[in-house]
């Protein structure tokens, strides 16, 4: 066989391989993508199955516009829930430019906020658009489609809290035993509190690291608990912080999990089917 023709037929079966592949993946709708996006310095990551969605966080600016219209339908207009974790500008400013281009049905967010004007405009869009504000408590449980749940776990207290990190809404989202624990920007003393409120809660496949891996982001006992497979960092390339902090990615590695940086590796996606859990390149 000539050199040409191997290369070809080679090249051939690759292509038969990723087209069978999709075709595997399209003709099993029993699963649920998680995406980490690439937004720069903040948080924006999105539960999806089918025209189902639940973004938690939008990042710093409009760059979730781009990421949500890869991702997304092309004619789904609609999010049916959104999560702020906490009122800081790196986790809502996008979301003031979700609510303009898409219909919200419910946001989940803390009732304390910052002073800035930005805060302001982003309430001012929630209540001109009429979506529904709900406050979490600690101890809800949403039931998704196909049985998934989210669970809020944290905060407690979010009232009179000195730091709005620490007032981060932590979600564990599960899917037939494999799970994912968001964990906002919740800095080590919460996470501690945390680990000792709920242990048995907080176990998970993937975790989203807190705080764009701070040097206080990282609790050494609470990711020994959660025992994940793969650790996401939400971090923008050469950020002010430089965040992520040396000894935070130390005691990541302590875990053995596969690390995704969204400054070095870009936005991921977890595809979570029956028993199954597989990392996609974005
Ligand atoms: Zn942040």
């Amino acid at each position: 066989m000539q050199k040409a023709t191997r290369i070809i037929l080679t090249l051939l079966l690759f292509l038969l391989f990723f087209v069978w592949s999709e075709v595997i993946r399209g003709s099993n709708p029993d699963g649920y993508s998680l995406y980490f996006f690439d937004v720069g310095q903040g948080d924006a990551a999105l539960i999806q199955r089918g025209s189902y969605q639940i973004l938690i966080d939008g990042g710093p600016d409009d760059s979730v516009l781009t990421a949500l219209g890869r991702v997304m339908p092309p004619s789904d207009r609609h999010i049916e829930m959104v999560i702020l974790t906490h009122p800081h500008a790196d986790h809502y400013n996008g979301l003031i430019h979700v609510a303009s281009r898409y219909k919200i049905d419910r946001i989940f967010m803390n009732d304390m906020g910052d002073e800035s004007p930005t805060y302001s405009e982003f309430i001012r869009r929630i209540i001109s658009q009429n979506i529904a504000i709900s406050v979490p408590d600690p101890s809800n449980v949403l039931f998704l489609p196909l049985g998934a749940t989210l669970e809020f776990l944290w905060p407690y207290e979010a009232e009179g809290a000195a730091n709005l990190n620490n007032i981060s809404i932590v979600n564990r989202f599960c899917y037939v035993e494999k799970c994912a624990l968001l964990l906002g920007d919740l800095e080590n003393d919460s996470q501690q509190a945390l680990l000792a409120s709920k242990p048995n809660k907080i176990r998970a496949e993937i975790i989203k690291i807190a705080h764009h891996g701070s040097r206080n982001a990282s609790n050494s006992a609470l990711l020994q608990q959660v025992a994940p497979l793969y650790a996401v960092i939400s971090v923008g390339a050469d950020n002010r912080y430089k965040h992520p902090h040396p000894e935070a990615l130390a005691i990541i590695e302590e875990t053995r999990s596969v690390m995704w940086r969204t400054d070095q590796n870009g936005s991921v996606e977890f595809w979570i089917s029956r028993g199954q859990l597989e990392l996609i390149r974005h």
